[in-house]
């Protein structure tokens, strides 16, 4: 059966633009899944002050495998791609959130989805709008339309 996920991804070093497109081909060769779209890539500040700008952008991809599974796969790409874990937020050449998968609500000690902190995030609401229908609520019930109001397009510019 398959899910269709949404991964948010990040990057503000090392060309963030080329690794996001780097990263939404090897989204695509992740097994038994497949890109079935992508937004525009979106640019913003970072959250800590004085650090590269963030690129962002994030993807649909339906997948068959289970949500830890596509978690191990998600980091394993950030690896491929010279992530190196130091402080949070910090400068990372890429980061890919699972933002929800399907209609589940999903509460481990790895893994939370939705994720934790995307209503409070133009640079993922945004993007992710662009691949939803109007209508669209996350799996806890919350109306996309009604996150989008309550955080502006502030900061953000679409390239
Ligand atoms: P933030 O979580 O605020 O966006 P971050 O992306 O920089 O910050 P990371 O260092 O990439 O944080 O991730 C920390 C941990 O979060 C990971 O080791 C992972 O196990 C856990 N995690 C929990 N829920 C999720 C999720 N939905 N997607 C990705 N990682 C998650
Ligand atoms: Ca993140
Ligand atoms: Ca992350």
């Amino acid at each position: 059966m398959s899910t269709r996920a949404f991964i948010g991804l990040g990057s503000n070093l090392d060309e963030p633009a080329e690794q996001l497109r780097s990263a939404l081909r090897a989204l695509d060769q992740i097994p038994e899944s497949r890109l079935a779209a992508a937004s525009a890539l979106y640019t913003s500040d970072s959250l800590l002050p004085g650090h590269p700008r963030f690129t962002n952008a994030v993807a649909a991809l339906d997948t068959s495998l289970a949500p830890l599974a596509l978690l191990d796969a998600l980091q394993g790409i950030e690896h491929d791609q010279g992530r190196v874990r130091k402080e949070r937020w910090g400068p990372r050449t890429l980061d890919l959130d699972m933002l929800l998968f399907g209609d589940q609500v999903i509460d481990e000690p790895r893994l939370k989805v939705p994720h934790y902190h995307m209503q409070a995030r133009p640079f993922v609401l945004y993007p992710l709008a662009e691949l939803v229908p109007a209508d669209f609520r996350l799996a806890d019930g919350r109306s996309l339309a009604q996150l989008l109001q309550d955080c502006p397009f502030v900061g953000l510019e679409r390239l």
